[in-house]
Parts: C-alpha cells; sequence; structure tokens
C-alpha cells in the first residue's frame, strides 16, 4: 500500500502502511523525498543523512484514536551540515499533530473542564492545564469595565499560585478576563 492521503492535517503526506492495533489505528507516513535547502550554506540537497520513526498522537479516524509512525529523515549537505526535513503536520519537539493541537486548543477553551477534556485527548490534566496556562496568559490584560455579565469558575489546578483557581470571563463574550 502506498499512497498519498487527503485526511484533514496530512495533506501531502505519503500513508506507506495501515495498521489496526488494539486500540489504536497506526498510520506510517512519510513526506515526498524532495531537495531541500540547507540552513548552513543555503545549497539545495536531496541526500538523505539517515531517518528515524517518530510516534505522533493524531486526531481520532471513525471513533479510533489515529497514532502516525513518522518517518523522519535527515538530510545531508556537501558543506557537512545535517538537518531534518520539513513537515507540515507536525512541528519540532512536538509530539502531537498540528491538527491535535487545533482541536485541543478548541475543546481546552470551550470543554466542561480540564479532566473532560484531557480524557478525550487522552492526555494528562497537567497538560491540558499548561496548554491553557499558555493560550490565556495573553488574553488577559487588565480589565478597566466588567462586561454586563460575567461568568465565574473555580477549578482545582496545580500552578505556582496554589492549588485551587478562579476564572473570570465575559460571560457573553468567552473571553477570559482574569
Ligand atoms: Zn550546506
Amino acid at each position: 500500500m502506498n499512497f498519498t492521503m487527503d485526511l484533514p492535517g496530512l495533506k501531502g503526506v505519503k500513508v506507506t502502511k495501515m495498521e489496526e492495533r488494539e486500540d489504536f489505528i497506526a498510520l506510517h507516513v512519510e513526506m515526498p523525498r524532495t531537495p531541500h535547502r540547507c540552513p548552513s550554506c543555503g545549497e539545495r540537497t536531496e541526500r538523505i543523512h539517515d531517518d528515524r520513526i517518530q510516534k505522533i498522537q493524531h486526531l481520532k479516524l471513525f471513533e479510533r484514536w489515529v497514532y502516525l509512525f513518522y518517518r523522519k529523515r535527515r538530510y545531508a549537505c556537501r558543506c557537512g551540515k545535517r538537518f531534518a526535513e520539513k513537515a507540515c503536520f507536525v512541528e519540532r519537539y512536538q509530539r502531537q499533530t498540528v491538527e491535535w493541537n487545533q482541536a485541543f486548543r478548541l475543546r481546552l477553551i470551550q470543554g466542561k473542564n480540564f479532566t473532560d477534556t484531557a480524557n478525550q485527548f487522552q492526555t494528562s490534566v497537567t497538560t491540558a492545564m499548561r496548554r491553557f496556562g499558555q493560550l490565556a496568559a495573553p488574553l488577559v490584560k487588565k480589565v478597566d469595565h466588567l462586561p454586563p455579565r460575567i461568568a465565574i469558575d473555580d477549578y482545582k489546578g496545580d500552578t505556582k499560585a496554589g492549588k485551587y483557581q478562579v476564572i473570570i470571563a465575559d460571560a457573553d463574550t468567552r473571553k477570559p478576563l482574569d
């Protein structure tokens, strides 16, 4: 089996094998081999240095979790530089796809609570809280006038500030205030 899949978030990705494992679907994927520009000298190269398999969590397909087994290549340049290939579906140092992260961020904001969201995305509550903190930080600024309706919720967290947190949001726009 060898086909290019146009699943959301996996455009242009070559699927070399698809297996049903006990509790998830394993998609073996790679990027097409293309000339890459060396980040060091600017020359183009198509020479592959090596590759390794990286397991990356993706979204659900037919109600089953999909894990990508991504054969990630490193290219080698004549100047001696070795560098990772470009891949649109995963960012550096991430264990989940770009698409997973987008869906997760949306659910963090709209979801019931962190435990529920973490369960839905098969990740830890700590990760959910940390990501929410990263999301919320640029949105929260000094509020001079309170909106007509505010929503207050408390939750058990674990931040530098302590074990329990309170969030105050605009009840109509759902934007966090503090
Ligand atoms: Zn080079």
